[in-house]
């Protein structure tokens, strides 16, 4: 394991935010699971796991505790009688590499998961999803250590609660397990169409017809480049807050009042980046806090000096949206408190 002491949360999150972690540690193999929980229980510290930072948000105040990241790095294909392909990923690994791992094989399941930032231990906790796939859809166990049980565990997907931007990890489970691998399972082929309605737009728009993996891959990284942040040079963590989810009586109700809803047999959606442009905030910058004015979920730290201007900067966008359409916007991404 690597150990360091004193680390600004702003040179671990995306966001770049966030005062002074008291220890980070860094895990190398299995048996440092232990001795990093074992490390901060001695001194009665608290333990938050961290992967890249791209959906975390750090606070001015910094983290009394101990900050655990998972460097654990592979992509292991196991033996299936049949059919798919398996593939164990240790969680250190950054999530694009998986996607480009699989798309080089040809293997469909993750295609439109690509470029999504950070590694693939975080991918599980809020069920990354992006283009009508989600990794829920090819997750079939996931190998963690329980800081309660003290144990090694497999936890299998019925165990995981999936649904959208959830899991056991961000629930029930919350702070409770260091994820050590996923485990996947993807096919030969290619998605089915029609795709989502921006791939099925871009590629009209653009007459493409190469729909492999790595075609949609392709795609799907130009898309992104075009109307996201590269976390390399501009500080966000991407999508701030969830669309809205509502039943059939208030997806009515939405639509008299004029509220495009995208309704499907499960699900009735309103778009978050459609009600934060009607209130007039898109591109407008907020106690240094941009809102994107390509696409206005996505909100940069331009030049906010602390997590309070990002706190102000939400409480805005939140209480305008609230006053005009009656909904409350959630966060996305988490909190590193203790
Ligand atoms: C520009 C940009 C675009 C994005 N686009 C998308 C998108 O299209 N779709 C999407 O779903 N998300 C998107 N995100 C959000 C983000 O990329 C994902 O949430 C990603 O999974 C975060 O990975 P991370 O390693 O950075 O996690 P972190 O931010 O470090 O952690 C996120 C959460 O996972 C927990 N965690 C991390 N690693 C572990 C582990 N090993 N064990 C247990 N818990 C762990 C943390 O405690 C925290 O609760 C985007 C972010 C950015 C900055």
């Amino acid at each position: 394991m690597r150990a360091h002491e004193n680390i600004y949360i702003s040179s671990l999150t995306t966001m770049r935010l966030g005062g002074i972690a008291r220890h980070v540690i860094e895990i190398e193999k299995l048996e440092d699971i232990s001795d990093a929980y074992g490390f901060a229980s001695q001194f009665n510290m608290p333990v938050f796991v961290l992967g890249a930072g791209a959906n975390t948000l750090g606070h001015d105040e910094g983290y009394p505790g101990v900050i655990i990241i998972n460097r654990m790095r592979g992509i292991v294909e196991e033996p299936t009688e049949s059919g798919p392909v398996r593939l164990k990923i240790f969680g250190g690994e950054p999530w694009d590499a998986v996607v480009e791992y699989a798309v080089n094989k040809n293997l469909t399941g993750i295609e439109a998961l690509s470029k999504i930032p950070g590694l693939a231990g975080a991918a599980p906790v809020q069920n990354i999803g992006a283009y009508g796939q989600q990794v829920s859809d090819v997750i079939t166990e996931v190998f963690v250590y329980d800081s309660v049980t003290y144990e090694f565990k497999t936890l299998t997907k019925p165990e995981l609660n999936f649904s959208y931007r959830k899991s056991l990890f961000n629930t029930s489970g919350k702070n409770r397990y260091f994820i050590i691998s996923i485990t996947i399972e993807l096919r030969p082929g290619q998605m089915p169409r029609p795709f989502y309605n921006s791939l099925e737009n871009y590629i009209s728009e653009h007459k493409l017809t190469d729909f492999t993996p790595k075609g949609v891959r392709e795609m799907v990284s130009q898309i992104r480049a075009d109307k996201l942040p590269d976390p390399r040079t501009t500080a966000s963590a991407g999508s701030f807050f969830k669309n809205v989810y509502i039943d059939d009586r208030a997806a009515e109700k939405a639509v008299e009042k004029g509220v495009p809803v995208h309704r499907s047999p499960y699900q009735n959606k309103v778009s978050s980046a459609w009600l934060i442009e009607q209130v007039g905030l898109k591109g407008k910058l907020l106690h240094g806090i941009r809102v994107s004015d390509k696409a206005p979920l996505v909100l940069i730290n331009e030049s906010a000096r602390s997590y309070n201007d990002l706190s102000k900067a939400r409480a805005e966008i939140v209480s305008k949206v609230y006053d005009k359409f009656g909904y409350w916007l959630e966060q996305e991404p988490v909190e590193l408190v203790a």
